[in-house]
């Protein structure tokens, strides 16, 4: 925290500037979108996102938007969104096949499990959306039709703040120094909704050559680190809930698409636990990333200050404005679900060196 936070070091930075305001209608893009997958009705809290973001980072480059939703958007809803940005804007009706709960869950089944999860104080338990969403998120995005085309992707979500002016393409640091994946906040999981999990992965790693996927410099250590909080490491059967959080995401969906992740996804999807557990998009995001990415193509982005209630990555930066340096959650006592310590120890090489 002490340490001041500039930008990336392991790149041309002055190579990935913003274009002058002349030029930006000629600027050569990466080959990537801001995705939102919202509701009609979050018009609201999803124009305070992109105000935020545009200020802080897409008036400079203009990166298109795609809003997607399971629902047709409004035509209210999408002359609002077009009034936020000049930047071009796609409005996507997810297909059904992507999105709907699959023909082989077990509704009473389902409806017990909930049930059980409910009583435990699971948030969203009973939210049959909220699984869905889910499940879309962690095993689908990629494969909408008009997200094909891209390579990179930005996840944004209702409500959230960006605390900085960004002065260089987020897209092209990626690009340019092969990440998979970046992220801002790293906290443990409610365990009671990854049970099963790990366990389920381990299966399918053990079955037929499936032990081929494993990147031999993948974050395991993090993925099952059992000393800074046992309790869930327990309760998840060997995984430690340590997990990227996913409503901030800059990523390159190409990962996601591959054999690994894809044939993985398919032996959780066929378990049912997506509905029988309430497996969220984030700690499946990241165990997948932890096994069969590369540890040092994962990257977190210190510099960009990002809250999502309640928590939030506050960079000691001259660079951020309007949040507490170093602070974790606007409550205290969670400050206990902080896992970046575990993301520090275990799977960077020189914390302070690339900033
Ligand atoms: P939380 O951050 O886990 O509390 O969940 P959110 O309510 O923020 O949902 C995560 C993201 O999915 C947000 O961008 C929501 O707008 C979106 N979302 C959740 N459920 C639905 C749904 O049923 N339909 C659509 N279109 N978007 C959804
Ligand atoms: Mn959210």
């Amino acid at each position: 925290m002490a340490q001041e936070i500039h930008e990336p070091k392991d790149v041309d930075i002055e190579s990935i500037r913003p274009p002058s305001k002349k030029e930006v209608d000629k600027y050569q893009h990466a080959n990537a979108t801001i995705i939102a997958l919202v509701r009609n009705n979050e018009a609201l809290a999803i124009s305070k996102t992109i105000r935020r973001l545009e200020t802080s980072f897409n008036s400079k480059f203009r990166y298109p938007y795609t809003f997607i939703n399971d629902e047709p958007f409004t035509e209210r809803f999408m002359q609002r969104m077009q009034k936020l940005s000049d930047a071009p804007m796609e409005f996507v009706t997810i297909p059904k096949e992507l999105w709907k709960k699959p023909s082989h869950i077990d509704e009473e089944r389902e409806e017990k499990a909930m049930q059980i999860l409910s009583d435990q104080r699971v948030s969203y338990a009973k939210k049959g959306s909220y699984h869905n969403m889910c499940r879309f998120y962690l095993g689908n995005f990629y494969n909408v039709p008009e997200l094909k085309k891209y390579q990179y992707y930005w996840r944004i979500e209702p409500n959230v703040q960006f605390y900085n002016d960004l002065k260089y393409d987020v897209f092209k640091y990626m690009e340019a120094t092969k990440k998979v994946y970046g992220f801002a906040i790293n906290l443990y999981d409610i365990s009671e909704t990854v049970v099963s999990l790990w366990p389920e992965t381990l299966k399918f790693l053990n079955k037929e050559d499936n032990y081929k996927y494993v990147n031999p410099n993948g974050a395991f250590q993090w993925l099952l680190e059992n000393q800074q909080n046992p309790k869930n490491n327990k309760k998840a059967n060997g995984y430690s809930t340590c997990h990227f959080w996913s409503n901030f995401e800059i990523g390159d969906m190409d990962f996601f698409r591959g054999d690994a992740y894809n044939n993985w996804f398919k032996h959780l999807d066929s378990t049912g636990n997506f509905y029988y557990e309430r497996w969220g998009d984030a700690p499946v995001h990241s165990m997948g990333l932890a096994l069969f990415a590369d540890t040092k193509d994962i990257h977190w982005f210190r510099d960009i200050g990002y809250f999502h209630d309640p928590y939030v990555n506050c960079p000691n930066s001259p660079n951020t404005i309007g949040c507490e340096t170093g602070q974790f959650s606007r409550w205290g006592h969670l400050s206990d679900q902080n896992c970046m310590a575990s993301w520090i120890d275990y799977s960077m090489e020189d914390p302070s060196a690339i900033y």
